[in-house]
């Protein structure tokens, strides 16, 4: 399968970072607007090229990027619109269904409340909806290194039946555990909200535990560690563990991105990630992108890279893509629709 058939079929994403994911352009745009005079270079060309570096695998660099996609994103203007672009840019790829993934918390420096800062992207998030038809639904992310991840739900909270599906932990897993949140995950799941935890890429089984167990999580986001709980041969998976045996006997959903494991080194190489045998195995895979400027991805691309690298075919791909559906936190209606009237027959035939 090449990229552009890849891109003409409809796709699901379930775990995408907003500040992961902005047009480089964008970026210089922003910069100049707001006054912004700490990017690397003012190059379009070399930008690109120093973002896509973050795949050499430092974490420093990795972070750097980070500051300086937030450091544009003060403004409900520049968050509005970053929002607008990655719907656009969703939908070129053929992405039909998306949630999408950021803290409120990074965009207050300039002085917005955590609300204005949700409410710019959900305005941002509805344009792009209205102009291509992509369904865009929004979670909302607290660092685990940031002691205010109940304030972060709280501000979602007036945005529950308006476009807030879900809540999140994302930031350094190990030292930060899950239970340093515990008062954030329960008001979520009071509030109604979904709850997806990044667990499992940093640190192994226990911290995937901590996430369902106490976070009350209802997908893993990664979660490929928990081939540390199996038997794994690098090809296949003989033998589970009790844990990994709940995981795939409560099917729970694994947000996993392929890309972005590289290039943060939880696998060595493609053939190296447990992608293909979690599949094989009986566990719900979907197919994530993470972070598409940082990984110079797109949902087609990963999607390519999967079927390469595992020898899928488009039965395994249309399995990828209903679970995704069913794995979703928006309203069930529209999961069902697509899932019914674009997902499945396109795979299907
Ligand atoms: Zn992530």
């Amino acid at each position: 399968m090449d990229v552009e058939t890849a891109r003409g079929l409809p796709k699901v994403l379930l775990h995408d970072h907003l500040d992961g994911g902005l047009r480089p352009a964008t970026i210089l745009e922003l910069a100049d607007e707001v006054g912004y005079d700490g990017l690397p270079t003012t190059d379009l060309e070399a930008l690109e090229a120093w973002f896509f570096q973050g795949r050499s695998g430092s974490l420093e660099r990795y972070l750097e990027a980070f500051a300086h996609t937030v450091a544009v994103m003060q403004t409900p203007e520049a968050l509005h619109r970053v929002a607008y672009e990655a719907g656009i840019d969703l939908h070129a790829d053929g992405v039909v269904y998306a949630e999408v993934r950021f803290g409120p918390s990074l965009h207050t420096a300039g002085g917005l409340r955590r609300e204005e800062v949700i409410e710019a992207v959900l305005a941002g998030f509805e344009d792009a909806r209205r102009e291509t038809g992509i369904e865009l639904f929004t979670i909302v992310t607290a660092l685990r290194h940031d002691t205010d991840s109940a304030a972060v739900v709280a501000a979602a909270a007036p945005f529950v039946d308006a476009g807030v599906v879900a809540f999140d932990l994302a930031g350094p897993e190990a030292g930060h555990p899950v239970d340093d949140h515990l008062p954030a995950c329960l008001l979520a799941r009071e509030l109604g909200l979904g709850v997806t935890l990044h667990a499992g890429e940093g640190d192994g089984p226990r911290s995937i535990w901590q996430a369902l167990a106490h976070g009350g999580a209802a997908r893993i986001g990664h979660g490929v560690r928990i081939v540390e709980d199996t038997d794994f041969d690098g090809r296949e998976i003989r033998r589970l563990g009790s844990l990994a045996r709940r995981v795939r006997d409560h099917r729970v959903p694994l947000e996993v991105c392929l890309s972005s494991n590289l290039h943060t080194g939880v696998a060595s190489t493609p053939e190296a990630h447990p992608l293909g045998a979690l599949h094989r195995a009986g566990f719900v895979v979907t197919l994530n992108t993470d972070n598409r400027l940082m990984s110079g991805v797109t949902l087609s691309e990963e999607v390519t890279l999967a079927v390469e690298t595992f020898g899928l075919d488009e039965a395994d791909l249309g399995a990828f893509m209903v679970a995704a559906l069913e794995a979703g936190f928006g309203p069930w209606p529209v999961r069902r629709r697509l899932r019914d009237e674009v997902v499945g027959p396109a795979y299907a035939s």
